[in-house]
């Protein structure tokens, strides 16, 4: 992750187009690739957030070139290189990630999402004016092939925006949002993630037309969202400044219902801030970590009766479901957040058995336990309360080590029971080794294949999974079907 430079560092001095401009840490591989299309008679120059990084004195962590050479001649050049034909970027992978993209002027956008056309541009300045903010809109040329010494291509003042800390669109900024709107959400993240202030006309402009930022795809709301959780700065400015801005409303609606929601906690603020303080108390390399954090709380919007949000962590689990899902997260994410939700209100006290510790890993799984403690540490913290988890993680390793929790750890396994049982393959073997597990739960030493089989015989006399035992096995009296 890239280091924010220390507050109030100049931005290399006082650049400003034109200015000849050495980066001397530039990767050879980056160097080699500019001087390759340079050598073939292209222009080729360095682009967008790297060269921002590189201009406020932070590792960038991925490259873009920029070249007048088409896309064909770029994947000609970089045999190995992969090519998307649509917006004409070919990138490159070994040594170094690299996406080399071809000069672009862009077409109309009808429907506010993606360019109707993409059109090859010839020069350097038309590509940067059709970049979002200045920061973004700088370019920097190499003097000659594999040279680190050049020159900054900077027509709309990215250098000196930098140094003055300030966000402003390229050009007209109600043109550029109504062309795009996710820039309104990528204005989001790079005021906050870069600690910068919106100029007053670019942040009209927001406001103006925040309503359109439902218009944008899930996906790439998703991706900035992700972007904005893994920054250097914590998720709580994004999001505060999402909602100043007229946003929060637009794109996480169930989540902007928490302002107003009383919390009643040591901390003062509401559900939305113990929301977002929850965020900030997860660790940056688990954005979908901080997801669960954001949104754990969600049902107390809808929840509230005399005092007490009853029942909010299954309404919030709906909510989080509908939220992810409407943002097209991987299945395997939207479960994993879902499960955090409908989990966290676990109330550990001392007097729990062994057995409640045994059920509790069962119910939650061992798998998501590290992620549930991490998540019910941090609604401690945005409560301004603090919480002991550690008896709980003692005993929970013990059992983990000493006990039987899942159906795998069972002495005996489905073959055995149709063995010993007498039993066809189906549903009936899956709910006897359920009831099974309850049991070795509730007294582990139950656990040996001689006693788990004739407990099995016992619940299959009481008519455990008898309505669905297959149809040859139908014909028991309708008492067993209890
Ligand atoms: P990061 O460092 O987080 O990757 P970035 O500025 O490189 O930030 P990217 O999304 O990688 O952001 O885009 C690369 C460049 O492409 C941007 O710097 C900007 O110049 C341009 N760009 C990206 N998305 C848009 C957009 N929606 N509208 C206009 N220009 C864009
Ligand atoms: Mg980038």
């Amino acid at each position: 992750m890239a280091q924010l430079p220390l507050p109030g560092r100049p931005v290399e001095a006082q650049l400003s187009d034109h200015d000849r401009l050495v980066l001397g840490d530039l990767p050879q591989p980056v160097v080699d690739i500019l001087a390759r299309l340079m050598a073939d008679g292209h222009v080729a120059v360095l682009v967008g957030g790297c060269l921002r990084d590189l201009l406020r004195d932070v590792v960038p962590n991925d490259w873009d070139v920029a070249t007048s050479a088409p896309p064909e001649t770029v994947a000609a050049l970089f045999p190995g290189a992969s090519w998307e034909n649509r917006f004409g970027t070919v990138t490159i992978l070994e040594p170094i990630r690299v996406e080399v993209t071809t000069f672009r002027v862009e077409g109309g956008y009808r429907d506010r999402r993606r360019p109707d056309e993409v059109r090859w541009g010839s020069s350097v300045e038309e590509d940067l004016a059709r970049r979002d903010f200045t920061i973004n809109a700088a370019a920097w040329v190499p003097t000659e092939p594999g040279s680190r010494a050049g020159r900054l291509v900077d027509p709309f003042g990215a250098a000196a925006d930098l140094r003055v800390r300030l966000l402003r669109a390229v050009g007209e900024p109600d043109a550029r949002f109504a062309e795009d709107a996710l820039r309104l959400l990528r204005a989001v993240r790079f005021a906050a993630c870069l600690d910068l202030r919106v100029d007053p006309p670019t942040e009209a402009a927001i406001r103006a037309q925040a309503s359109s930022a439902a218009s944008v795809s899930g996906e790439r709301v998703r991706d900035e969202l992700l972007r904005i959780l893994t920054c250097d700065s914590l998720p709580s400015v994004a999001f505060a400044l999402m909602e100043q801005l007229g946003l929060l409303s637009v794109l996480l609606g169930e989540l902007a219902a928490l302002r107003g929601i009383p919390q009643g906690k040591p901390l003062a603020g509401d559900a939305l801030d113990h929301s977002l303080r929850a965020a900030d108390a997860l660790p940056v390399d688990d954005p979908i970590l901080r997801l669960a954090g954001l949104f754990h709380d969600l049902g107390k919007a809808t929840t509230m009766a005399a005092g007490h949000f009853t029942g909010h962590e299954q309404v919030g689990a709906q909510l989080t479901d509908a939220v992810m899902h409407r943002l097209r997260f991987p299945n395997a994410e939207i479960d994993r957040v879902v499960h955090l939700v409908r989990e966290h209100m676990f109330a550990y006290t001392h007097e729990w058995t062994n057995a409640a510790v045994r059920r509790f890993i069962r119910r939650v799984g061992a798998g998501a336990l590290d992620d549930l403690f991490a998540l019910r540490a941090a609604d401690a913290a945005a409560s301004g309360g603090t919480t002991s988890l550690d008896e709980l993680r003692r005993r929970v390793a013990a059992q983990l080590r000493e006990s039987p929790i899942e159906q795998r750890q069972l002495a005996i396994d489905g073959n055995d029971l149709q063995r010993g049982l007498g039993l066809a393959p189906g549903p009936v073997i899956g709910a006897l080794l359920e009831r099974l597990l309850d049991s070795v739960l509730e007294e582990p030493a139950r656990n040996r294949p001689h006693l788990l089989l004739g407990m099995a015989r016992q619940m299959l006399a009481a008519g455990v999974g008898a309505q669905r035992v297959p149809p040859d096995k139908s014909d028991q009296p309708a008492g067993n079907q209890g």
